[in-house]
């Protein structure tokens, strides 16, 4: 329907188009083929009588100039007037002279004899209004170019008019079916990958056997879709893959795909949030019509919560209208198609928890699949697969840094693996030692090292007087996990030393004793400060970002201060994601509840310090010792720390 206009757009701009180019190219190519000449070599040309015919555009003067001896100029003028009068007095340049191009050079150079003196030249033509006196001095014939009138309603008014004409109906066409729309972006064809392969099967996903095993059925089911028929069963439309970043959804609807040997059609959810309302809508219906067609397949999309968010959830600047009708179409396109059609939806997030409901109630995302940060066997697994064609020592011990690692996510273990390697290569090594994996993960962790860093010698004792506060009161608190390395090496971005503590298994809960002691370990860097040196440094502000997190998270989210009860005050946002900005929103408080609060989390944070205090002032010459020994190595291991901290061997 839109069509015709669009077919008139582009064929009337094509039109106008051609009609300018054929207008203003002899002129072009008259200008292209004369010589450049430099406008002082132009005037001297004049004065000596050499130019003999010229014409003067508004920026350029094209014409004829005899570049042999001046006192020949002369006769050659002559000549040239001659010609012309032979040739009804026209100049042989303009436009609309028969004569072209190589003929004109090839009477030029009769005109000159055989020479090739008289040449076509150009120059640029600046501010001059003498140059007419001059002119007319030397006798040159010249005259000015005046823009026909086709010229004129050509460039004013035609052109101007056929582009916004050309632009309105771009754009018309754009609004008026949605999809189809500016400069049809919106055909998603392109957009949308399909893999006929993913090369990526169960096995290249390790630890989470849990996750494989509920995604077990839906492989069968892409295989032998009769077989469930035959029983009736409904197998799920939709499956959604929850889990924190980095724990392998992506990985996982890959392996599903290549698993059951089917296409997979993959689109990002950020994909359909397109500045154009409708675009996204339009992008779902085309993936799913693409998808039916080539059935038995996986339709993957990844990072759904984009477009998937709670409809009349609060605003977010801009795209919100577009989101919900791009939301609107997957549901419609979710119902529309029957179960047993052989498409089976994929998707993955790690927000659920802004998920319409509408998503996940029965008949759309009814299965849920859910991906945990692995545990220690989980990491192991995973670091073997990725090791897998890897050469690597025979001291590499991978369940030793599966222990190490705990929080890592799969993506954070495929990555150390790599800088191992990586570590390995820049050493020289044909294979990997177990140390390149040992590096590979504290770089990780505490950023890479940075020995340029140069700090002086009192920012030096001042940074080992603190790592070693960390480690000293940690090694005093009865629920403190044991210390595995201290570092006065700066490292990534801010770190200028650390204290690596590391807890043997991974943990699903914490007790108060343990918060308490995180606490207190985190004020023993400043505590150390001020006690061996007098005063204390910015450089504990990242320890007391965390104590204060920790000693709020114990009396509002754990119920675990007296004064305030078992009562929670702030919720988690995030499931999965953490960090300082979406894990947590604070309910509103009376006052009288809110004081006893900042109460509370200042007599938890005091009474931690004090204690750090106390731990620190008991054991001064052990925390000397460590510092100086620090000053010395740089770097502590844990046992030498043990030896030194509780004064053995
Ligand atoms: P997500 O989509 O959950 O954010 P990805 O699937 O994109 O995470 O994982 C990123 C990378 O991390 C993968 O390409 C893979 O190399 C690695 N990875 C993550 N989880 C696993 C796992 N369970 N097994 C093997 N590799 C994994
Ligand atoms: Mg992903
Ligand atoms: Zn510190």
């Amino acid at each position: 329907m839109i069509q015709k206009p669009k077919r008139f757009a582009f064929s009337a701009i094509y039109w106008l188009l051609g009609l300018a180019v054929l207008l203003v190219l002899p002129n072009l190519l008259l200008q292209f083929q004369a010589k450049e000449v430099e406008y002082s070599e132009f005037k001297a040309a004049v004065k000596e009588g050499r130019v003999i015919e010229a014409r003067l555009d508004k920026e350029v003067i094209t014409g004829i100039m005899y570049t042999g001896p001046p006192e020949e100029a002369g006769k050659i003028r002559e000549l040239y007037s001659r010609v012309k009068e032979k040739g009804g007095g026209r100049s042989f340049w303009s436009p609309e002279g028969d004569s072209s191009l190589d003929q004109v050079a090839s009477r030029l150079r009769s005109l000159a004899g055989g020479r090739d003196g008289l040449i076509l030249f150009k120059t640029v033509r600046v501010d001059d209004p003498r140059l007419t006196q001059e002119l007319d001095a030397a006798g040159v014939t010249y005259t000015g170019v005046k823009e026909s009138g086709f010229h004129q309603l050509f460039w004013g008014i035609l052109l101007p008019v056929a582009f916004w004409v050309g632009l309105w109906f771009l754009l018309m066409r754009g609004m008026g079916r949605p999809g189809a729309g500016f400069l049809s972006i919106g055909k998603s064809k392109a957009k949308i990958a399909m893999e006929k392969d993913t090369g990526v099967r169960f096995s290249d996903v390790a630890g989470c056997d849990e996750a494989k095993e509920e995604l077990h059925e839906v492989v069968e089911f892409l295989k032998e879709p009769d077989k469930f028929e035959r029983l009736g069963a409904q197998v799920p439309k939709g499956v959604l893959l929850l889990g924190p970043p980095g724990t392998g959804k992506t990985l996982l609807a890959k392996a599903l795909a290549g698993e059951a040997e089917v296409p997979f059609f993959t689109i990002s959810g950020s994909e359909f949030v397109e500045m154009f309302v409708g675009v996204g809508a339009a992008r779902v219906r085309d993936l799913f019509q693409q998808a039916k067609k080539s059935a038995p397949c996986i339709i993957f999309i990844d990072e759904i919560d984009a477009i998937g968010k709670f409809r009349g959830g609060p605003m977010v600047s801009g795209g919100h209208e577009e989101r919900e009708q791009t939301l609107n179409q997957l549901l419609v396109e979710m119902d529309g198609f029957e179960p047993n059609i052989g498409v089976i939806l994929l998707a993955a997030t790690n927000r659920p928890e802004v998920l319409d409901p509408a998503l996940l109630r029965p008949g759309r995302f009814d299965r849920q699949v859910v991906l945990d940060a692995p545990d220690a066997a989980g990491r192991e697994a995973i670091l073997k697969v990725h090791a897998r064609n890897k050469p690597l020592a025979d001291d590499v011990d991978l369940k030793a840094i599966a222990q190490r690692t705990p929080g890592f996510s799969g993506a954070d273990l495929a990555n150390a693996v790599n800088e191992a390697a990586l570590l390995a290569a820049r050493r020289g090594a044909d294979i990997i030692a177990q140390r390149d994996f040992e590096e590979a993960v504290e770089k990780i962790l505490a950023g890479p090292e940075r020995k340029s860093r140069r700090l002086g010698d009192e920012e030096r004792r001042r940074v080992a007087v603190h790592e070693a506060g960390h480690a000293l009161v940690a090694i005093n608190c009865p629920n403190a996990p044991p210390v595995a390395k201290i570092s006065i090496i700066p490292r990534g971005k801010a770190a200028l030393g650390y204290t690596m503590q590391l807890p043997d298994e991974d943990r699903f809960l914490v007790t108060k004793g343990e918060i308490e002691d995180k606490i207190c370990v985190a004020l023993g860097g400043n505590a150390a400060e001020r006690l061996l040196l007098g005063e204390v440094s910015s450089g504990a502000q990242n320890d007391l970002e965390n104590a204060t997190e920790l000693a709020k998270g114990m009396v509002c989210r754990f119920g675990m201060s007296e004064l305030v009860g078992p009562r929670v005050l702030t919720r988690e946002t995030s499931q999965f994601l953490k960090g300082p900005f979406i894990s947590s929103e604070t309910d509103t408080l009376s006052p009288e509840l809110a004081a006893k609060v900042d109460k509370e989390v200042d007599r938890i944070l005091e009474e931690q310090m004090r204690r750090a205090e106390e731990i620190l002032s008991a054991n001064k010459e052990a925390l000397e010792r460590v510092a100086e020994e620090l000053l010395v190595n740089e770097v502590m291991s844990a046992e030498e720390f043990r030896r030194l901290a509780l004064g053995e061997g």
